[in-house]
């Protein structure tokens, strides 16, 4: 068997095509040499027979012997030589009979290498024509052994190079015959499994090893290392498998399979791949874990804002109530001063049920307990008579307020859930705009979308708070000092743009301003939709 070189290039021996001639009568060699030299065939004299076996076991395209060299012991080592040729060779012998051979009975030693071996019977005198054309076709003949022989060698160093690949491959994997003979696994296999080599010379063995139960190994062989049916290339995924190591620890493979064609003996070959999954299974798992957990410690905090709020606000009510009881005299007369500290009672408990309110609304869309109600609405309408809502905090601020948008853009929303929104933005906006600022609502569409963009020229926000604006509770401290809110806002506006199919977005330059772009799906019909 020829190895390959170690830089993977095949050795390719030589196709010698010269024909050695043994005639004991020196004149006969010098002449045939003469004669074929001529129709340019390469002619080697060999003095006797192991001069001759030896051409042969080195190569050789043809020989041509004369009978008289077949006597005895040399007779035998010709038959031997022809004998030990490798598969492939089955070199052309030329034998030159006695003048009138051929029509009368063959000697029986000459007889004894013609039938064992690829022989011609030439008679004497030999024409030349006859002796060129004779082996000018044996030399083809010899051509073509070599093609076979090169072939032979080509496929032994691909197989080589098969199974090099598989055995240095980083993960588990198995090329098997059909009849479950394992023709290499990878170092891999072998170093995950625990199992040498040695011990997993057929599928069975690892089944019986790997699989503790005997009807699992069984229906394992059956199933994935039996099938044959599979197109050539194709990998077949066979699922993950809990295998039994050397050890007896227990780990998760996942299987694939392919088929590779059929070796020389008709054989299929098959290649089997796994990918040790276990530890991968494990974080998948865990992380499962801490995602409800999670999810569970959220619902709590949840619930237990809801719940709290829902309580304060009881006690509060009863706060204003008996404030506003005093107020109107209802338990006496109430001097000026003691009507001031009742309207400033009155103020807090307003702002604090804001507060509250914003508090029990995040809980709510975040239990997924606000319901929508969804249909085309004119974003004219929508952003329509918003400035008057905090018309009164403008006024006090000298702020300007525009308003732009082409008619007819329809957007399809819950028209309450959105004013929640655009009221939101726009007391944002009031409230971090130094007076004489600028305020802005406008709106256009945009391939399906409509966005509707809530500008000021406030004191605006830094780039690397521009996120955490969005999160729950967040107010971004050095700016909005004594501006009161619950940094809810943002993220209640946020998650409801979210439910309505829609996105909430902030670009700010600090010092000069921000724009918060609320983009709502277009009304159907009215306009596409962006894909994706
Ligand atoms: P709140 O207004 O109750 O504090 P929000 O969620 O509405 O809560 O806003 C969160 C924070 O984002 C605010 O405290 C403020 O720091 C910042 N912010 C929001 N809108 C603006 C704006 N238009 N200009 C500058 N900063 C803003």
């Amino acid at each position: 068997m020829a190895i390959a070189p170690p830089d993977g290039a095949p050795a390719q021996p030589a196709r010698s095509l010269s024909v050695g001639i043994l005639t004991p009568s020196g004149n006969d060699a010098k002449l045939a040499t003469e004669i074929l030299g001529k129709a340019r065939i390469d002619v080697r004299p060999l003095a006797d027979m192991d001069a001759l076996c030896a051409a042969i076991v080195s190569g050789v395209g043809a020989v041509v012997v004369a009978e008289e060299a077949l006597r005895g012991p040399s007779r035998r080592a010709l038959s031997a030589c022809l004998e030990s040729q490798p598969e492939w060779s089955d070199v052309p012998v030329i034998l030159l009979l006695a003048p009138g051979e051929l029509s009368g009975a063959i000697a029986p030693g000459v007889a004894d290498v013609a039938v064992r071996a690829n022989v011609t019977l030439l008679e004497r005198p030999v024409r030349v024509a006859t002796l060129t054309t004779t082996l000018r076709s044996a030399l083809r003949a010899r051509s073509r052994q070599y093609d076979v022989r090169d072939s032979m060698t080509e496929r032994v160093a691909s197989e080589q190079r098969l199974r090099a690949m598989v055995f240095a491959a980083p993960y588990p994997l198995m090329l098997y015959a059909q009849d479950g003979q394992v023709l290499q696994l990878s170092r891999a296999w072998s170093d995950l499994s625990g199992y040498r080599a040695e011990e997993l010379t057929t599928t069975g063995e690892w089944t019986s090893l790997a699989y503790e139960d005997p009807r699992e190994s069984e229906a394992v062989s059956r199933h994935d290392l039996e099938t044959q049916d599979d197109v050539v290339g194709m990998p077949r995924d066979l699922g993950e498998r809990q295998v039994r190591t050397r050890s007896g620890e227990r780990r998760v493979w996942s299987f694939q399979a392919v088929s590779l064609g059929a070796l020389p003996d008709g054989r299929k070959l098959r290649l089997i791949a796994a990918v040790d999954v276990t530890e991968m299974r494990v974080l998948i798992e865990r992380e499962r874990q801490a995602r409800l957990a999670a999810e569970d410690a959220n619902r709590a905090k949840m619930e237990f804002l809801a719940v709290m709020s829902h309580e304060l606000r009881t006690p509060l009510n009863a706060i204003g109530g008996y404030a506003q009881l005093l107020e109107l005299g209802i338990h006496g007369p109430v001097t000026e001063p003691q009507r001031e500290a009742l309207s400033r009672i009155r103020r807090s408990e307003t702002h604090l049920l804001g507060l509250i309110e914003d508090v029990l609304n995040f809980a709510k869309i975040e239990a997924g307990r606000v319901t929508f109600d969804l249909e085309p609405i004119d974003a004219g309408a929508l952003t329509d008579g918003m400035q008057a809502l905090v018309g009164p905090q403008m006024l006090e601020k000298g702020l300007r307020y525009t308003r732009a948008g082409s008619p007819g853009v329809m957007v399809e929303t819950d028209i309450e859930k959105a004013r929640q929104i655009l009221l939101n933005l726009l007391s944002n906006a009031v409230k971090f705009t130094h007076k004489g600022g600028e305020i802005r609502i406008e709106f256009g569409v945009r391939e399906g979308w409509v966005d509707i963009c809530v500008s000021d020229t406030g004191i605006g926000i830094a780039g690397d708070k521009l996120d955490a604006v969005f999160e729950p509770f967040v107010q971004v401290r050095s700016y909005s000092s004594g501006q009161g809110g619950t940094g809810l806002g943002l993220a209640i506006s946020r998650d409801l743009a979210q439910a309505m199919g829609g996105e909430l977005s902030v670009r700010s330059i600090l010092g000069k301003g921000s724009t918060f772009t609320l983009t709502l799906p277009a009304a159907k019909g009215a306009h596409a939709r962006r894909k994706g």
